[in-house]
Parts: structure tokens; C-alpha cells; sequence
């Protein structure tokens, strides 16, 4: 607002002839008093500068909004989970493989009979490449997620093919396959990183659900955050799993959790394990069936 008085005031300064009333040019009889006040032209010219510097304000920030949002479309297409097969959970773990908490939630899917996809960090996989073996044997997905887990709206157009090629080699290291999916770190992107990632053959994945889980939680906090996600009203009951969600539930859902840290391996996943298990037998009893994300994106 400041800015538009201000510009409104120096083009006060500058702007043509005085205006009669009427809006027709002043004659000499009515003797124009040339004045700093803004006349209503100039406070019209400086308030649709001022609106149109505020729209660009608001545009840079939609932009930058656009570069983490995890389900924003401007800067190329992502699967954010929203228009899934109907009644489909796609439960995703980024910043693995991690030690033991990895491994424990693979025993949590095994008992629960559900496949899952695990985004990971390349470094790790350098350093347990046995854990993304595990994975794989188990018949989960995997995807990419970086070699160091850098914000890539920030890397350099070679530093993200670096980053993104060399945790396929380390994946493609430890399972002899190199992955098909990839989710940028913190979802940062840029159309480069997006056209980088397809030309290495990647499908970019995002998400619409997450359990907010990176500080670690109690897993009746993250079981909660995502019901809440998963339905539009969730009535409550006395168990704080038993949140119904048999009605009103969303059309279909990635889910963003996470069995490691992308500071360093063996960051505390204990809480998100057992949300988990907690939760996947409600969703189950909801009608929602959990898929692994190439089955998600079938159809899509
Ligand atoms: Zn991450």
C-alpha cells in the first residue's frame, strides 16, 4: 500500500493536463492548480500499479509455493495419489533403507499382507544394501529419492542428474534393477528436475496424505493426522485407531511416511512402525485396498 501512495504521489508529479469535473480537459477559463495531491486518475493509475505489483507478489509466492506443494501441477505432472483407482491407499516410506526400523516394518507388512513403496536414499543404499534387498525380495516397490537428499529447486541442472543417476546405479547395485519412480526430496521441484527425472525413465510421484512423522511423533499423533486426511468427518472413538472411516473417505490415497532420516542413517522410525500397524486393519475395515505403486498407477 505504501508503495502505491508513493506511486501514486510521483505520478502526481509527472502526469499530464489537469482534469476538469466532467473528466473533459480543464479550459484555461477554470485556471488549473497544479497541487501535490493526488487527483482520482492518479490514485486510480497508483492503486492498479500497486494491484498489479501485489498480483506479481502473489505469483512469485504461488510459484514458490507451486516448487514444495505436494500435490501442485505447475511445474509438470506428478502422481499426488488423487485420482487413483477408487477405494486405493498407497502407503509410501521415503529416507530408508534404515536399520532396524526398515526391516521392522517389513515384518509389519508381511503380517498384514500389504505391499508398500519404499523411496530411498542412495547413500544408504551404498551403506545397507542387504536392507533394499529385503525390500525387493519382499515384493515391494522402490523408488528413487536422491543419492544425498538435497533440495533439488536449488541444484543445478547436472548436479540433479548426478544426484538422480547415481542412486540408480546404487539401487540398480544392490537389486540389479534400477528403479522406475522417483519423489523428490522435501517434494522440491522445478520443470527441470521433473524433465531430468523423465528422461532417466522415472515416473514422479508425490502424495495427498501424510503422517507429519519426520520429528518422530507418537504413533497415536500420526494414526490421527492421517484419518483426519483420509476422511472429510471422522467421527471419534475410544480407541484412537478405531477413528471410523467407513464413510465419507477420500476417492484414493498416497501417503507419505518415512523409516529413515535424511540427516543420517538410523534416525528413530519406532512411532511410524507402529502407526502402521495400527491403522492398516481400520483402513482394511474401511474398504480401502493398499497397494504397491506400480498397481496405484495402473489405469492413471
Ligand atoms: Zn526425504
Amino acid at each position: 500500500m505504501l508503495l502505491s501512495i508513493l506511486l501514486s504521489k510521483y505520478l502526481g508529479r509527472i502526469s499530464g493536463k489537469p482534469r476538469g469535473s466532467n473528466g473533459e480537459e480543464a479550459t484555461s477559463r477554470e485556471t488549473p492548480v497544479r497541487t501535490l495531491a493526488p487527483t482520482q486518475d492518479h490514485l486510480q493509475s497508483g492503486i492498479v500499479i500497486g494491484s498489479i505489483l501485489t498480483a506479481v507478489g502473489i505469483t512469485a509466492v504461488a510459484a514458490g509455493y507451486q516448487s514444495m506443494a505436494p500435490t501442485g501441477q505447475w511445474y509438470g505432472r506428478t502422481f499426488t495419489g488423487k485420482n487413483g483407482p477408487a477405494n486405493s491407499l498407497a502407503l509410501t516410506y521415503d529416507d530408508g533403507p534404515n536399520d532396524p526400523h526398515t526391516l521392522r516394518l517389513l515384518e509389519v507388512l508381511a503380517k498384514e499382507d500389504v505391499k508398500a513403496t519404499f523411496f530411498l536414499v542412495g547413500r544408504y543404499v551404498k551403506q545397507r544394501p542387504d536392507i533394499v534387498r529385503e525390500i525387493a525380495q519382499a515384493g515391494h516397490a522402490i523408488g528413487n529419492h536422491s543419492f544425498s537428499h538435497p533440495n533439488l529447486i536449488f541444484c543445478s541442472a547436472r548436479q540433479t542428474r548426478l544426484e538422480l543417476q547415481q542412486c540408480q546405479d546404487a539401487i540398480a547395485d544392490a537389486i540389479g534393477e534400477a528403479p522406475k519412480l522417483f519423489r523428490p526430496p522435501f517434494g522440491g521441484r522445478r520443470p527441470s528436475t521433473l524433465r531430468i527425472a523423465r528422461s532417466l525413465g522415472l515416473t514422479p510421484i508425490m502424495w495427498n496424505a501424510m503422517g507429519w512423522d519426520w520429528n518422530a511423533p507418537p504413533a497415536t499423533a500420526i494414526a490421527r493426522k492421517l484419518n483426519k486426511q483420509l476422511v472429510s468427518i471422522a467421527p471419534m472413538a475410544e480407541d484412537y485407531y478405531g477413528e471410523k472411516i467407513r464413510e465419507r473417505k477420500m476417492h484414493s490415497a498416497v501417503i507419505l511416511l518415512h523409516d529413515g532420516g535424511h540427516i543420517e542413517i538410523g534416525a528413530d522410525r519406532s512411532q511410524t512402525v507402529m502407526a502402521t500397524e495400527g491403522c492398516i486393519p481400520y483402513w482394511k475395515a474401511a474398504g480401502y485396498e493398499l497397494k504397491a505403486m506400480p498397481e496405484m498407477l495402473t489405469g492413471v
